[in-house]
């Protein structure tokens, strides 16, 4: 049990659509949840992160709470978010920002990353390990810890999700053609479904969605009932997936492969043939596990990379 006098940071992750915020203590436990909508407002999106941070501040004015950390869907650096797709938005020095707003040392890092640290540190022996966290979520993302340290390099590292695996395949928002993430993540799977509903709109598919735009859940669920073109699409997107994984094992050669994201969490035919694939894989047969933490990651790493950056270091 934490008491008020056990010094704690804030975690924050800004996703695409929401954002979610908590009280993290040292040893990662996890307190005060806050999950809301983000803003349709540019500016007040902007804002969404100091306003939580300070908004747990207030709430919980007993707590030490000395350190804030922030993970968000883009690219970081030196604490300035350069650039997010998802969110729309470029050139927020976020660092500076929520530090002024609340007195707090501030720490701001991508959300692939966060998610890699936190659950990285779940590993025994972690700081002896090379240990690469890749997640299938609407695209493909992830982050490497060598030796207990996230690597970034010059800030990108870990951009897995843009190794080219079909050279011919379709354009990515990168500039290339045939990313991995553009061929096995959740909308390549969105995509398939779609033109299998298309092509066949007789076909299991096209009836699992109706009047909807037939996605990887309908994908899922006509694979799970038999239907062999959708086993036929899953099967090709897991070797895909494969294909891609191998390419990253064969130049990390980790110890431990952590899977997560939202197509590793939902159980059902498209998770069962992913993690089929990983058996499969020429530069990787050691551990494959999957992720721990769910959603909960994001914030409980941005709020560990505050703790490593502050001088108050748990138990110091
Ligand atoms: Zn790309």
């Amino acid at each position: 049990m934490n008491t008020s006098a056990d010094p704690a940071a804030i975690g924050i992750d800004l996703g695409a659509t929401h954002i979610r915020a908590a009280i993290v203590a040292a040893d990662g436990t996890v307190s005060s949840v806050v999950r809301h909508a983000l803003p349709a407002d540019a500016a007040a999106r902007r804002q969404a992160a100091a306003n939580v941070a300070l908004h747990l501040l207030a709430r919980h004015p007993d707590r030490w709470i000395h350190a804030i950390g922030l993970a968000v869907a883009g690219t970081i650096a030196d604490g300035v978010l350069t650039s997010s797709t998802n969110l729309g938005m470029q050139a927020v020095d976020y660092r500076s920002e929520i530090h002024a707003a609340t007195g707090r040392a501030t720490t701001v890092l991508n959300d692939a990353h966060a998610a890699a640290t936190a659950e990285a540190r779940l590993v025994d022996g972690a700081r002896t390990a090379t240990i690469l966290m890749v997640t299938v979520g609407t695209g493909i993302g992830g982050g490497l810890v060598i030796n207990g340290a996230l690597h970034t390099g010059t800030g990108d590292a870990g951009e897995i999700g843009h190794v080219v695996v079909d050279p011919g395949g379709p354009s990515c928002g990168c500039g290339r053609r045939g990313c991995w993430e553009q061929v096995a993540g959740g909308l390549a799977l969105d995509a398939a479904a779609s033109d299998e509903a298309r092509a066949d709109p007789g076909g299991r598919i096209a009836a699992i969605a109706g009047d909807r735009h037939p996605g990887a859940a309908d994908l899922a669920r006509a694979a799970a009932e038999g239907d062999s073109a959708a086993m036929g699409v899953v099967a090709r997107h897991a070797g895909l997936f494969a294909a891609g994984l191998d390419n990253v094992c064969a130049v990390v050669a980790p110890h431990v492969l952590i899977l997560g994201g939202g197509i590793m969490a939902r159980p059902g035919p498209i998770r069962d043939a992913y993690l089929a694939a990983t058996r499969t894989l020429r530069w990787h047969q050691g551990d494959v596990r999957p992720a721990n933490l769910g959603d909960n990651a994001g914030m409980i790493g941005a709020a560990q990379a505050a703790w490593d950056n502050s001088r108050c270091r748990a138990g110091g």
